[in-house]
């Protein structure tokens, strides 16, 4: 089986509503001859107009973040059912800066993935090292470690509907990116723990997608690595003909 690449948009804490139809609007002729997946992430409030805007395209929705319990009193928080009755196909979970500002663990991201999951929502997985811990030889130890306990108890069939997004935290947002041998030796060792953790065929088909820094002069050398299915971009993917220029790479 061939791994369809996957080219994903993290609008982060960008684009209201209007500006993210206005996107759209541009974006969708440009992306008609794409043959890679493309889902967009926009902010929560962005996801209803999106839903009708991206009738009848090659474009899917996702969203950002969202609790780990099914309802309840949580206020401000968002949760799997209103996603996907929002239209949305996707979730990116554990993202670094979810990590960073918002105290997230890997084993809330392994909750969260499950609510997910039982919700037909697909996951995009993210994990990976701070400089600190590439410089100090952690790399490797550390998306080892966020590997097992976000993927704890997820089953075979489950972990099909799940995209690991290797995203070195020090390449994100820095304009600093990883070398494709760089992130083509991590993806091989992640593909080698989907080894361990489930099996050949799982290492075999699960998508492997990088994210840091990832624009229009660098997406093409790191999309032809073996191992890299596709990447996860913040920035670059703001402007819809620098985003639909890196789909098409
Ligand atoms: C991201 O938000 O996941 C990301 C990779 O951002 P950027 O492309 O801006 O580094």
């Amino acid at each position: 089986m061939t791994r369809r690449k996957l080219i994903a948009a993290n609008w982060k804490m960008n684009k209201t509503a209007q500006e993210s139809v206005s996107f759209v609007n541009e974006f969708r002729e440009l992306a008609k001859k794409i043959k890679n997946e493309i889902v967009i992430y926009p902010p929560f409030t962005s996801l209803p107009e999106l839903n009708k805007a991206i009738k009848n395209t090659n474009i899917l929705l996702g969203a950002q973040n969202m609790h780990q319990e099914e309802k309840g009193a949580f206020t401000g928080e968002v949760s799997a059912s209103m996603l996907k009755n929002s239209g949305c196909e996707y979730v990116i979970l554990g993202h670094s800066e979810r990590r960073a500002y918002f105290n997230e663990s890997d084993e809330l991201i392994n909750k969260k993935t499950k609510t997910a999951l039982k919700n037909n929502l697909r996951v995009i997985l993210c994990i990976g090292e701070t400089l600190q811990q590439r410089e100090s030889n952690q790399a490797m130890k550390t998306v080892e470690s966020q590997l097992k306990t976000c993927l704890k108890n997820i089953s075979n069939e489950e972990i099909k509907s799940i995209t690991i997004a290797y995203e070195p935290v020090w390449a994100i947002g820095t304009g600093k990116t990883a070398t494709p041998e760089q992130a083509e030796e991590m993806h091989k060792f992640i593909r080698q723990m989907l080894k361990k953790l489930f099996n050949e065929k799982v290492s075999r088909e699960t998508r492997i997608i990088y994210g840091g820094s990832v624009n229009e002069s660098n997406a093409k050398e790191l999309l032809s690595m073996e191992d890299i299915d596709g990447a996860l971009v913040g920035g670059a993917s703001l402007d819809a003909r620098s985003f639909a220029h890196i789909c098409s790479s």
